[in-house]
């Protein structure tokens, strides 16, 4: 008989995910997710705790100091981090490891492996994303990143904007994925990536920006000004750059969509817990019916975006078998970050709005979670209107793809 659709994880799968909330629970309660909120940094004990526990650059092949998990589990993780950290600070820290650092090591030397990729397994390093530049994120085509030709090295020059991490990465050590144009007349298949050690010489971070949420991560800029990238640095081949950055924006964005629905869980049982116990007009705020309808609207919304998230994780396990092609996954990993951010976001605004005065204070953790989310929204691995292109491209057909 023909199999049925089967939607249940597996034991070691639910066994990951209890051994994940138990640690998250006893280790980053939501009082410490506001201290570091408020500190601005997150701590060394919690890094290292999650290297022990096999998180970071999970994605990434046991002989290359991953786990070797694949992207439903990873899926679990990235969900759980957001639920324990409403703030977001600590699942960037995570998904961009898990993402990034997975099409690094698709595409990098042992060198690099062993310069950045299996230290920042074990929490001793830093590795992320530097696409964004000055002149905007959206268009990668559009960057102004120089690769130039060098006796067996890149001379790069550019400056990356907007960041993630790189505070962290100047503390812990490590480096970002990073893309420019060797060629500019080859149009977008005349980019190339590279991993760019922060502490490269001719590198300067030239800022760190006061951000509106997760606080306990910086976003900074930095310049490149005749950087020597050697070749055992440069990721793929020459002119795949485009690509490799499509195919790690694709991965981050299914983590970042499922932290974004771990972090409104969170937020609807708080609310939850709330409503059921302040009591107006002589009853629980639950027996309203009127916030009855706002609990089953997202309750019902959060069910279909978080099964569209782990179907989308299966997706991505199928892609990477060579099952399904890239661009059908961008276009289900797309609608993920297209809806879960906005949701989390909308989640958080009316929780919020349940807790009445206490909900707009800094008593309650729900403020930190709709700062954080918001970040999402706003576009760090792709704005919405990103996501909205690629769905309607790949469900159009390419000749109605906009020309330059
Ligand atoms: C907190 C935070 C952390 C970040 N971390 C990183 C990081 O680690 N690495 C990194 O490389 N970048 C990072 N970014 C940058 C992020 O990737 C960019 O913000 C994003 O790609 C959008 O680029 P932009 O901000 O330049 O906006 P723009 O590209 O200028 O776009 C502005 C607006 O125009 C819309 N828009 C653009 N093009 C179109 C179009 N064709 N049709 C319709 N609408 C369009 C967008 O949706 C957006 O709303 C981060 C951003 C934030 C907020």
């Amino acid at each position: 008989m023909r199999k049925m659709v089967d939607f249940s994880f597996t034991e070691e799968q639910s066994l990951f995910r209890e051994t994940v909330r138990e640690w998250l629970a006893k280790n980053l309660p939501l009082e410490r997710v506001r201290e570091n909120d408020i500190k601005q940094r997150l701590p060394k004990d919690l890094i290292k705790g999650l290297g022990d526990l096999g998180l970071l650059c999970m994605t990434l092949p046991e002989e290359h100091g991953g786990a070797g998990a694949d992207w439903v589990t990873t899926t679990i993780a990235a969900e759980e981090l957001g639920y324990a950290d409403i703030s977001i600070a600590l699942p960037v820290f995570f998904l961009v490891q898990a993402s990034w650092g997975y099409v690094v090591d698709r595409y990098c030397t042992e060198t690099v492996r062993d310069d950045v990729l299996r230290k920042a397994a074990r929490g001793e390093a830093f590795i992320g994303i530097a696409a964004t530049e000055p002149g905007g994120g959206s268009d990668v085509a559009g960057f102004q990143t120089t690769l130039k030709r060098g006796e067996g090295h890149w001379i790069v020059n550019g400056e990356k904007t907007y960041i993630s991490g790189t505070e962290e990465c100047l503390e812990l050590g490590g480096g970002y994925f990073c893309v420019g144009y060797h060629d500019r007349s080859l149009g977008h298949r005349g980019m190339t990536a590279f991993y760019l050690p922060l502490k490269a010489q001719g590198v300067e971070v030239t800022k760190r920006f006061e951000d509106m949420g997760r606080m306990a991560i910086s976003t900074g800029g930095f310049k490149m000004t005749d950087v020597v990238i050697p070749d055992e640095y440069q990721l793929g081949e020459t002119g795949r750059g485009f690509y490799l950055t499509m195919e790690g924006f694709d991965d981050a964005r299914l983590l970042v969509s499922a932290s974004c629905i771990g972090a409104a869980q969170r937020a609807l049982e708080i609310g939850i817990d709330y409503i059921k116990e302040r009591r107006a007009f002589e009853q629980p705020l639950a027996r309203f019916q009127g916030i009855q309808f706002e609990l089953a609207d997202m309750v019902a919304r959060l069910e279909a975006t978080r099964a569209l998230i782990y179907k989308t994780a299966w997706i991505l396990d199928e892609k990477y078998k060579g099952k399904i092609g890239a661009l059908e996954a961008s276009k289900w990993i797309s609608m993920c970050k297209l809806l879960a951010p906005e949701l989390a976001f909308d989640i958080f605004k009316r929780t919020m709005l349940w807790l009445g005065a206490y909900g707009y204070t800094k008593e309650c953790p729900l403020e930190m979670g709709l700062r954080g989310v918001m970040s999402y929204c706003i576009g760090a691995e792709g704005a919405a209107n990103i996501q909205r292109i690629v769905i309607a491209r790949e469900t159009l057909g390419r000749e109605y793809t906009r020309t330059r």
